[in-house]
């Protein structure tokens, strides 16, 4: 195998591959065969939630692979019905028999949810966690710039990473410096566009022709050299093969350069802000 995906370091020094593979909208009774089909291409980071409804398929899947739990970065996280302290705590709880396992490698707070004003109690309850050894690291996701001061103003530890929409289309500039200058993993989700376009733009196509690659393979490498962990989703077995293939070329200045033009503040998901579905 090939694929030698590398790692980055998380804020409390535990090692993350810096590609796994996402299953939203995977249902569940295909997760575990998807999820097979990722670990045997190479991908050793696999990234769930329990809004997915699928963490029990990805759990059969580690269970019966021949790759060792230990190698395997498991991510999911806390539904938003769940916000709360003592909600969080028992919601994790159901994460770990579904997946089968006694430490998690990543938790994180899906969504901030600002209107219901919980998620510095819920943080609270993440940090809980780490404490007492059930998980290696914690984080959060969709979270704004104002939600994460909030967290440094009020709670004790930094969140190892934010999960947040992030494309060529939507880079999260801003965000992405925050996060820099304040010790937190970016990672991508939806970093393919979700195939509402990005892979058809005509300047993406003719850089994946100049490298004799494909777009797809051109925008996670995208992501790669920005320094970003990225997590792309696929149910089909060669694309989830083409999509961890890119650790053998590099884009240079003059491919990077259109890309960044792609720029054009466009959102696929909803805003964080007003997020509110529980
Ligand atoms: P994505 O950008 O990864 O797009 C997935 C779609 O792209 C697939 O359904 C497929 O149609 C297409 N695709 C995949 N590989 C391709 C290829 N090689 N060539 C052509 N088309 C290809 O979008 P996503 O699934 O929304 O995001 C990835 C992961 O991020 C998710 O699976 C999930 O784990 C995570 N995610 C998190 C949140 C969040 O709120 N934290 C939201 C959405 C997604």
């Amino acid at each position: 195998m090939t694929n030698s995906v590398p790692s980055l370091t998380l804020n409390n020094g535990v090692p993350i591959p810096q590609l796994g593979f996402g299953v939203f909208l995977i249902p569940p009774d295909e997760t575990a065969t998807a999820v097979t089909t990722a670990l045997e291409a190479g991908y050793r980071l696999i990234d769930t939630a329990q809004g997915y409804r699928n963490e029990q398929g990805v759990g059969e899947a580690i269970a019966r692979s021949d790759v060792s739990r230990e190698e395997i970065f498991i991510t999911t996280k806390l539904v938003n019905g769940q916000h709360g302290y003592d909600q969080a705590l028992a919601a994790f709880d159901e994460s770990m028999k579904r997946l089968g396992t006694d430490v998690l490698d990543l938790f994180l707070i899906h969504w901030p949810l600002p209107m219901f004003d919980k998620y510095v109690e819920t943080w609270r309850a993440l940090e809980q966690l780490l404490a007492d050894g059930r998980v290696r690291s914690i984080g959060v996701s969709n979270f704004e710039i104002e939600h994460l001061q909030r967290l440094a103003n009020e709670t004790d530890i930094t969140p190892a990473l934010n999960q947040v929409e992030l494309h060529p289309e939507f880079p999260q500039e801003e965000l992405r410096a925050y996060h820099d200058s304040h010790g937190i993993l970016t990672e991508s989700w939806g970093p393919l566009g979700q195939s509402k376009g990005l892979l058809d733009d005509a300047r993406v196509v003719e850089i994946a022709k100049k490298n004799e690659r494909t777009a797809a393979q051109i925008v996670l490498r995208w992501h790669i050299q920005a320094g970003n962990v990225v997590i792309p989703k696929s149910i089909t077995p060669h694309r989830i093969e083409e999509n961890i293939n890119i650790f053998d070329f590099e884009l240079d200045e003059t491919d990077m350069e259109p890309i960044a033009q792609l720029n054009v503040g466009r959102r696929l998901g909803p805003h964080p802000n007003a997020f509110d579905l529980v």
